[in-house]
């Protein structure tokens, strides 16, 4: 897979696929600072699932009621079929945004085994075979190489699970506090 980054500075930049939808609207949000135009003040139901990474710091700057957000590794959601359904099913959104981030982590997730281990010993009481066993169970489940090749899978295969509803793989770069499309090529 060949990935490709594509910044949004100003509307123009937002790619058509995205135009009249909740993905457009999350960019002008977060990178325009603008509201898009005929928005409500308040929202019916939310519009858009976020998926962002459990250590992403920086909250994304949305308005109240405009989206259900997920917190999780990598922004993987594929431990949480239900909670996508359900925002969808429920919740109301038509669209989901899966959001990684360039500082991620869990790219050198394997090469922490041992500080891992230690700490789980150190700070939580464990015995090591148990820290061990725990990292080696979990660590191939939350492990990604790199971030932006991975939000583009895991939103094609969100896509191929949810024909109708708008997958926008993004991603956060924290220099910046911006949100960047990403395209495959
Ligand atoms: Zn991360």
């Amino acid at each position: 897979m060949t990935t490709a980054l594509a910044p949004v500075r100003s509307e123009a930049d937002i790619l058509p696929a995205y135009r009249g939808t909740p993905v457009a609207d999350l960019l002008r949000f977060q990178n325009l600072g603008t509201a898009p135009a005929g928005v409500p003040g308040k929202y019916a139901h939310p519009a858009i699932l976020i998926a962002t990474c459990l250590e992403q710091g920086a909250a994304l700057r949305v308005p109240e009621g405009f989206a259900i957000s997920l917190h999780t590794a990598a922004a993987s959601l594929k431990r949480d079929p239900f909670k996508v359904s359900w925002a969808i099913g429920v919740a109301g959104v038509s669209a989901i945004a899966v959001v990684g981030h360039d500082d991620c982590r869990l790219t050198e997730l394997r090469n922490h085994r041992e500080q891992f281990v230690v700490q789980m010993i150190e700070a939580a009481g464990w015995e090591r075979p148990a820290a061990e066993q725990h990292f080696d169970h979990w660590s191939d489940l939350f492990g990604v190489d790199n971030p932006v090749e991975f939000v583009a899978a895991e939103a094609a295969r969100l896509q191929s699970r949810y024909p109708k509803v708008l997958v926008a793989p993004l991603l956060y770069q924290s220099a910046t506090g911006t949100l960047q499309q990403v395209i495959v090529e």
